[in-house]
């Protein structure tokens, strides 16, 4: 049950232009912490497309990121289309507006209407600081032990606001949670289909132990994970897996 999904908003996502670094991000952050990223799914700056992949992650599980999107310009709709979706109002964060005001000051400035749209939030968020820019993150507790989490793009920010203020409350919030089990082996000079081969005739399928096989470059990296508790399945395959590969394992690892 520990398990969430991320909806990576952003046109210049899907046409190439940026590459989605969030997904690993948080996939890194969440498997650090034995929660695991079971889903990303990048859409458009779309109204009804951010509402129904949101609310169809929202079915499926219990823990939702949603990122990109809220800045100031005309093209940033995330908050509109939860609102929309979840049948909230938007309102403006006095914390975050005192926050905003407060960095322009501070170079001089008066703060902008453009620069005030950022501290709009959902009517029932938590709003979580954003360190690092403008508009903060926000968390918002839904029917069914449901909580969507509502992030900004730009990675130094989803990063902060991630490390700062999402992974210290998911810890809490999941104290039994441990991460998985996880042994890497190593081979050179062996291709992924004769791995497969020497595998299959060994007959070499361990219980409760899930194998990654992750080619690259002359070498394929084999992973082996599970659940905590199975440190003996997981002992086990990687040494029969070391003595099946032993005339392929990588020399420089
Ligand atoms: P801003 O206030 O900066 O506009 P925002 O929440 O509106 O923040 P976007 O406008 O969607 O975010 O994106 C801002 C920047 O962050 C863009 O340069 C975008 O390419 C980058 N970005 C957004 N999402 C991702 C992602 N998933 N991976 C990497 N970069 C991303
Ligand atoms: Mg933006």
């Amino acid at each position: 049950m520990n398990q969430a999904e991320l909806i990576s908003i952003g046109n210049e996502l899907l046409s190439g232009q940026t590459l989605n670094t969030h997904a690993k991000d948080l996939g890194t952050a969440l498997a650090a912490i034995g929660l695991q990223l079971v889903r990303d799914t990048t859409i458009p700056d779309d109204i009804p497309t951010i509402g129904s992949a949101v609310g169809e992650a929202l079915g499926r599980t219990r823990l939702v990121f949603a990122s990109g999107g809220l800045g100031p310009t005309v093209d940033d709709i995330t908050r509109d289309a939860l609102a929309t979706m979840l049948g909230q109002e938007i309102v403006l964060d006095g914390a975050t507006v005192a926050t905003i005001a407060k960095r322009y000051a501070a170079r001089g400035r008066a703060m902008t209407p453009a620069a005030e749209r950022q501290a709009l939030v959902l009517e029932n968020a938590t709003v979580l600081p954003n360190s690092v820019g403008a508009a903060p993150g926000q968390r918002i507790e839904l029917a069914g032990e449901k909580t969507l989490f509502v992030l900004p793009g730009p990675p130094g920010e989803f990063n902060a606001i991630l490390n700062e203020e999402i992974i210290p409350w998911l810890r809490e919030r999941f104290p039994d949670a441990r991460p998985k089990l996880l042994r890497i082996v190593r081979t050179a000079g062996i291709g992924e289909s004769d791995i497969a081969t020497l595998l299959e005739s060994a007959g070499f399928q361990p219980a409760r132990v899930a194998l990654g096989f992750y080619p690259g470059k002359g070498r394929v990296q084999i992973r082996i994970s599970a659940d905590p508790g199975h440190e003996r399945e997981v002992d086990t395959a990687e040494q029969t897996l070391r003595g099946l590969l032993a005339d392929f394992l990588d020399p420089s690892s």
